[in-house]
């Protein structure tokens, strides 16, 4: 699953090849959005602002109309200069948004829909967010107190809570508490208020790491923005090296040697790696 790293990514990536244009031609396989074009057609709208929040992306139209996009698993953002060849079959096309310099294509994104900026507002998901680390305004006390109401809930599951801080995905969520040297399985009630802020600074200095690496061209000269490729908070650009522990389950800790573990945690069996001797438990799970 992409993680707010990639975008945060995407959507810089989105304003830069779109923003401030007017669309003029937008296409789509999707009922919900077809509909809402053939009322208030998109076409001649000017894309004000491409942001993400959390894991959502959000593209701004003039007009009050703002389409949001959550990737899932698979779903990504590319961009093409007029002309050129997609890199992802015709068939997993969900949305088309094309200017006169660029065309943006979204291609099996599972979650799409038009909303007005009160839709955000009130009561939408976007607006249940906890505080997302890769934006200005992010206030690390208020994640601390968030994650922090979460009492009993082991701390890997509190990371993947985009409700208590938003953005961190499962390889994130294993890297982070390796950085912090916090056993995953903790209830986040045994953690003091000192571990539990250096996780959240753990975590919004490896995001934004992999905020200002990344983007890369391709040779066809459009620029393709892939999901889960670039992510490393190791500080090496070797591939086998870019992680502490995340899919590395039985190597040797980058640390201390010892073998990394591996457990499915939480209601969801989210895979998570540690070490357990960096990362030991009071009782282990
Ligand atoms: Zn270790």
């Amino acid at each position: 699953m992409p993680e707010g790293d990639t975008i945060h990514r995407a959507a810089a990536t989105l304003q830069r090849a779109i923003g401030g244009q007017v669309v003029t031609r937008f296409e789509s396989v999707l009922p919900k959005l077809t509909r809402v074009d053939a009322g208030a057609p998109l076409r001649g709208r000017t894309v004000e602002r491409v942001e993400a929040r959390g894991k959502h992306l959000l593209i701004w139209f003039s007009g009050d109309l703002i389409l949001r996009t959550h990737m899932r698993m698979n779903g990504s953002w590319h961009i093409y200069r007029p002309g050129e060849r997609w890199q992802r079959p015709h068939g997993d096309m969900r949305i088309v948004i094309e200017t006169a310099a660029m065309h943006a294509i979204a291609f099996s994104v599972p979650v799409a829909e038009f909303v007005t900026s009160r839709d955000l507002l009130h009561g939408n998901i976007v607006s249940d967010l906890g505080p997302d680390p890769l934006t200005e305004d992010f206030r690390a006390e208020d994640a601390i107190e968030r994650m922090q109401a979460r009492g009993d809930t082991e701390i890997a599951d509190v990371l993947l809570d985009q409700t208590a801080i938003a953005g961190i995905g499962n390889v994130f969520k294993s890297e982070v508490l390796f950085g912090a040297r916090i056993n995953p399985f903790t209830p986040v009630s045994e953690l003091t208020r000192e571990q539990i802020a250096e996780i959240v600074a753990v975590a919004t200095r490896f995001m934004r790491a992999n905020v200002v690496s990344g983007f890369s061209r391709t040779e066809a000269g459009g620029g393709v923005i892939t999901y889960g490729g670039m992510r490393r908070t190791t500080g090496r650009s070797d591939p086998s090296a870019r992680l502490w522990v995340y899919g590395r389950a039985g190597q040797p800790c980058r640390r201390c040697g010892t073998p990394i573990s591996r457990l499915k945690q939480g209601p969801f069996a989210r895979s998570t790696y540690w070490c357990e001797r960096c990362q030991p438990a009071r009782t282990l799970p």
